[in-house]
């Protein structure tokens, strides 16, 4: 790509490149939808027309404003403010149902913006792969001595997120099998990389080393495997099983007529698919009696079960409870880093530089760089604390200052310490009991505007999230100056920050001994007495 600007700066041009992105390696571009069955990047095509053509002509003295995909302002702020804030999908309590969401979807006054795509910061598949790969790699060291060399992966799902298990599977070393509903969607990913082998029955997936999908529903297959005695070592989902009328496929369609009756029919589509996947669900609960280590991957796949009778739905643990909290104690999470100039080498010049500064991520890196294919704009996740973020940015401005890379955005999931709230995914079993307290999100973007992040979201659910989560997001651009520098620190740092000291404050130990070892002890922190902790 270009080094050349179509904005008055590279920030701007940055978050157009990124905008531009989330389309490139988005599941429906001509639908402006990204991932997560009707995840979207802007609201509608002249929407996205509108912030293409605000962000060519924004000021550095500027703010764009957009609410829900649709650009709605463009206000004088100053340059220290962030070039874009968006809401996208709150809805007030009462309202926030799924229901509502659909009405207020179809007359063309809301979206739901997933985490990252509306945002415009999501990837491709290589953010979600590192986190499946952190789960795997977790429950390895926790409960198989390390390793899950020979192990067997259950698992449904290859849509946009979904799309990661495998290859998530094959470089924690494991066989694994998915079961697609889409055989277009296995196709796809094995074109792209992200799957070895397509089966066409089950006993063929069944004889398949490494990774294999396997056409079908899991609502049928889930239980005749089980019919079957087998027991995998690990089972989850990630069909879209959130949104029932859009993302599950109920047992006993067609794709085609599923498509029809959606629209046709949306109450009996959303009653069969909910019958669908509980059936699904005590299939895994059947699996975790027998020894299986059975996890909810964040699709609110137990919470759609409970509501069609599968009362046990919940002895299925969540992932970020069972094996992610810990890191989020520490402000470890999911970081992000994109090339905007689109040059590879920009990436592996940063991927040494990580790996020089942080040994610890030498492994994933090396084997994201064996496995992961360039989607978009060339890009690196690992999982980086704090201090270490920023640690890793400013180093990285510093090459753009000197012209040894081209500028570097930076981001990271929503899902991350400071940055959601999700009573069924992120916040379950909180030890406070505030799992469905969503003040730290809100703080997290106000906090992230006054550390002059480039750019700063709040988002809610929509479908079947609708309701059930609040989160923030941010992106900088590392575009070589001494202000980026100074936002790049400010933000990152108060980021994670704010994250370790809401786990410290709802009362986890690692959380506080992390906040003290940074000296972020602050105001927060105290005993029964008022003593600063
Ligand atoms: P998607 O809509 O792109 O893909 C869903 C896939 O599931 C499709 O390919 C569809 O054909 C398949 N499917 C639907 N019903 C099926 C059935 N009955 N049997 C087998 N396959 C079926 O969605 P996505 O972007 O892959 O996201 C999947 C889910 O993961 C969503 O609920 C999303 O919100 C969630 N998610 C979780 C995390 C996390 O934090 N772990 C992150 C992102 C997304």
């Amino acid at each position: 790509m270009t080094q050349s600007l179509r904005c008055r700066g590279w920030r701007q041009e940055g978050l157009l490149r990124l905008l531009e992105n989330v389309l490139a390696v988005g599941e429906r571009p001509d639908q402006l939808i990204v991932y997560a069955s009707l995840a979207k990047a802007a609201r509608d095509w002249p929407s996205f027309h509108a912030i293409v053509a605000a962000l060519k002509d924004l000021r550095e003295e500027e703010t764009l404003v957009i609410q829900s995909g649709k650009p709605v302002a463009r206000l004088r702020t100053h340059a220290q403010a962030p070039l874009v804030v968006m809401a996208n999908c709150n809805l007030v309590g009462r309202w926030a149902t799924p229901e509502y969401f659909y009405e207020l979807q179809s007359k063309g006054l809301i979206i739901w913006g997933g985490l990252t795509a509306a945002a415009w910061q999501y990837i491709g598949s290589q953010g979600v792969i590192q986190g499946t790969y952190e789960i795997f790699a977790a429950i390895a060291e926790r409960h198989y001595g390390g390793s899950l060399k020979d192990r067997f992966i259950l698992t449904a799902g290859l849509g946009g997120m979904g799309g990661a298990q495998p290859l998530a599977g094959l470089m924690a070393g494991a066989r694994i099998l998915v079961v697609e509903a889409d055989e277009a969607q296995i196709d796809k990913r094995i074109a792209r990389g992200f799957l070895q082998q397509k089966a066409r029955s089950l006993e063929e997936a069944l004889a398949c080393s490494g990774s294999v999908g396997l056409p079908g529903n899991a609502a049928d297959l889930f239980p005749e495997i089980l019919q079957r005695g087998l027991v995998p070592d690990i089972v989850t989902d990630q069909t879209a099983a959130h949104d029932l009328r859009y993302g599950y496929l109920p047992q006993g369609y067609t794709l085609e007529h599923w498509r029809e009756l959606r629209e046709s029919q949306p109450e009996k589509v959303m009653h069969d698919a909910g019958t669908s996947i509980a059936r699904e669900v005590r299939a895994m609960l059947e699996f975790q009696r027998r020894g299986s280590i059975v996890f909810d991957n964040g699709n609110n796949i137990r919470s759609q079960a409970k509501q069609y009778g599968v009362e046990n739905a919940f002895d299925i643990g969540i992932f970020t409870e069972a094996y992610l909290r810990p890191l989020f104690c520490q402000g470890i999470g999911p970081f992000r880093w994109m090339a905007l100039s689109g040059n590879p080498q920009d990436i592996a010049r940063l991927d040494e530089l990580a790996m020089r500064e942080f040994p610890e991520q030498t492994r994933w890196i090396e084997l994201a760089r064996q496995y992961i294919p360039v989607e978009g704009l060339p890009a690196r996740i690992a999982w980086l604390g704090h201090g270490q973020r920023t640690q890793l940015a400013v180093k990285a401005n510093q090459l753009v200052a000197r012209g040894e890379i081209g500028p570097i955005a930076f981001s990271r999931d929503h899902l991350d310490a400071a940055s959601m709230t999700h009573p069924n995914i992120m916040t379950e079993n909180m030890r406070d009991g505030s799992d469905a307290i969503c003040d730290w999100p809100l703080l997290n973007a106000m906090v992230s505007c006054s550390s002059m992040a480039d750019l700063v979201t709040i988002h809610s659910g929509g479908g079947g999230y609708a309701g059930y989560m609040t989160s923030s997001g941010l992106t900088l651009i590392a575009d070589g100056t001494e202000a980026a520098t100074c936002r790049l620190k400010l933000t990152l740092d108060n980021d994670t920050g704010l994250g370790v000291l809401r786990y410290a404050d709802a009362g986890y130990e690692l959380a506080q001994q992390t906040a003290q070892r940074h000296g972020l002890g602050g105001i927060g922190l105290f005993d029964a007495e008022g003593r600063a902790l």
